[in-house]
């Protein structure tokens, strides 16, 4: 995250408004489904078994977007993300438990809204959106977040969403209504459980990654990201470190760097859906 996703995501404020802090939260309106976009879609990588998991990555900002700035590398943040994100998608390749596809896997443009939509138009399982941080007042800032939606935003998308009413889309498989109140509550129950999913795999993340790598103690945090906002995907959006951190920054750009967030990925992502497959058998 950075000042320019902060000055996209005002762009659909209706009003200026500060960055959420810590415990804090802030809403947006946004375009809610969004599913009817066209264009090419991304590949897919292959994986083994019967339907296997998809997880789509986004690597942060691209093209005339470059993200934040680091005092200690030409390299800018849509670089690191999009090495972030390439790393991410081999290691799971290579395992080959889940299906994986990037949003971007040069360096183009994509608006927000285009990020979640690919997601949902793949019908994908998950979604990983790649940031860097920078807090250049503070060089001392260091460690990655995990953040998720907040739950005032998602009212406020839920009724967005109801409001728009279009019955040729479908949510979490349940088609909706003609009925606006009827649709409220099927976006509602979608938009929760997919929070409190995206939450699970926060934790889950965390676990796997916190031995590997430094996380901020506030590791967890809460935000109305455009990109978090498809209402039946889990989702979250990780800041890898500080790129106004010289150690930060020279950890997450470097190789090792990489290789050590994109291993603690796979774990996290591939507990995450042996232990979702467990439950939907009945095993655990
Ligand atoms: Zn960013």
């Amino acid at each position: 995250m950075d000042w320019l996703l902060y000055a996209l995501v005002a762009i659909f404020w209706p009003s200026p408004a500060p960055p959420a802090g810590p415990g804090q939260s802030v809403t947006i309106p946004i375009d809610p489904l969004g599913s009817e976009a066209g264009g090419p879609l991304p590949p897919v990588t292959a994986a083994r078994g019967e339907n296997p998991p998809l997880v789509v990555i986004d690597a942060g900002h691209g093209g005339q977007d470059p993200g934040a700035e680091s005092p200690f590398t030409e390299r800018r943040e849509k670089d690191i993300t999009l090495a972030i994100a390439l790393a991410m998608r081999d290691a799971l390749a290579a395992s080959g438990r889940v299906r994986v596809a990037l949003t971007r896997d040069d360096d183009h443009y994509l608006v927000l809204e285009d990020r979640y939509r690919i997601a949902r138009r793949l019908g994908a399982d998950l979604f990983i959106s790649i940031h860097a941080d920078a807090a250049p007042e503070n060089d001392q800032a260091h460690g990655a977040t995990i953040y998720t939606l907040s739950e005032v935003a998602s009212d406020r998308e839920a009724a967005l969403l109801a409001q728009r009413q279009n019955a040729s889309n479908q949510i979490a498989g349940a088609r909706l209504s003609n009925d606006p109140n009827v649709n409220l509550i099927l976006i509602d129950l979608a938009q929760r459980e997919s929070m409190n999913v995206s939450a699970d795999f926060a934790r889950l993340l965390y676990r796997e990654a916190a031995p590997v790598f430094p996380f901020r103690p506030d590791w967890h945090r809460f935000a109305a990201f455009i990109v978090l906002k498809a209402p039946d995907i889990p989702s979250i959006l990780f800041e890898s470190g500080y790129l106004t951190n010289e150690t930060d920054v020279t950890y997450i750009n470097s190789p090792q760097g990489r290789r050590e967030i994109a291993e603690g990925m796979r774990r996290a992502i591939e507990a995450h859906f042996a232990r979702r497959s467990l439950r939907t058998s009945g095993g655990a």
